[in-house]
């Protein structure tokens, strides 16, 4: 029923915005597992602190959509995205840095539409630097998994583009297809094992870095979906029930079948995979920035022995599975069957 109501005002919201569509992200699957293996790709001084609370970090990960449509928050919006084709100064390069630059270039009603994230990505990595300066435990934590979130979103190709639902190609519908059922369907078989975090010299530039990546991929995610839809004939192309009627899901968003799903992961080539990847290794780059630039402050210190000891086991074995690129104890709410 909650769920159920959730959806609803999602959809009514997109509806009313008109532009806006259902901008989950990587869904629940993608979110956890990212910033979940993260912690894992943090250096020793930091991964203890971090795994502690590795069980927060992963849930807060999806928070801040719950923020958007649960809370109905309309802050919220606007900086899990940034429709780069939107803005009229292209290329990209020319679009103002920071968001102080941004606020003064654009007034506040297209913002709101065009979406802040790379700048929103600054401003909560200042904020948390300034936690692991003061070394405030519950702050670093809760900025930390909200940052994990909004980087992720950026790593979702369709999260920086126009044709963010493939609404302008009649392709509706292929936002959360990438972004949720793909991940549910084929996420337990990828490698969430990356390379140990490093240091970013410029978190400006390394926040743009992460949307023009991801903006790059947009159009052949989409033109790779195209082609395939028109080799499949209608009724293989979604899931149906007894009559032939298409299965929505909670959020009311189609069901693609699983032979299609599958077809189209094989053609996009580990795309899903590596922006996940990527995901992982920009949140523990940006994490790991934030506290080097803070003087690395020592975070054991933040929790009880006790704790650490506690959980010692549970994370050697944890650490030997991330290695050979896997994860432990997960049971996501899945959005699609
Ligand atoms: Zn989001």
């Amino acid at each position: 029923m909650m769920k159920k109501t959730i959806g609803r005002v999602a959809l009514s919201l997109a509806l009313i915005t008109g532009s806006v569509s259902l901008l989950f992200a990587w869904g629940t699957f993608g979110h956890q597992h990212i910033n979940h293996a993260a912690v894992f790709a943090l250096p020793t001084e930091m991964r203890t602190f971090f795994y502690n609370h590795i069980d927060f970090i992963t849930e807060e990960s999806t928070v801040p959509d719950l923020r958007k449509y649960t809370l109905n928050d309309k802050a919220e919006n606007p900086r899990h995205y940034i429709n780069i084709e939107g803005m009229e100064t292209m290329p990209i390069d020319s679009l103002p840095k920071t968001m102080k630059d941004a606020m003064a270039k654009y007034d506040e009603k297209t913002l709101q539409k065009m979406g802040i994230l790379p700048w929103y990505m600054q401003e909560i990595m200042e904020k948390l630097t300034k936690a692991f300066k003061e070394k405030r435990k519950t702050e670093i934590l809760f900025l930390a998994a909200d940052l994990g979130h909004y980087i992720g979103d950026a790593n979702m190709p369709l999260h920086t583009a126009l044709n963010h639902d493939g609404q302008l190609t009649d392709q509706k519908g292929i936002h959360s297809f990438f972004e949720s059922q793909l991940p549910e369907y084929f996420g337990n078989g990828y490698n969430y094992h990356v390379t140990e975090a490093i240091y970013l010299e410029n978190v400006t530039t390394a926040s743009w870095d992460v949307i023009k990546h991801s903006n790059g991929l947009a159009d052949s995610l989409l033109l790779i979906e195209k082609n395939l839809k028109a080799t499949f004939s209608k009724e293989k192309i979604y899931k149906t029930d007894v009559d032939g009627k298409v299965l929505k899901n909670k959020f009311g968003q189609w069901t693609h079948s699983y032979e299609y799903a599958t077809a189209y992961h094989k053609a996009l080539n580990g795309m899903v995979e590596h922006q996940l990847r990527h995901a992982v290794q920009d949140v523990a780059n940006f994490w790991f920035t934030a506290w080097v630039n803070a003087g690395k402050p020592d975070l054991d210190q933040l929790d009880p022995n006790e704790l650490t000891a506690s959980n010692r086991k549970r994370y050697k074995k944890e650490m030997k599975l991330y290695k050979q690129g896997k994860l432990f104890g997960f049971r996501i709410e899945n959005e699609f069957n």
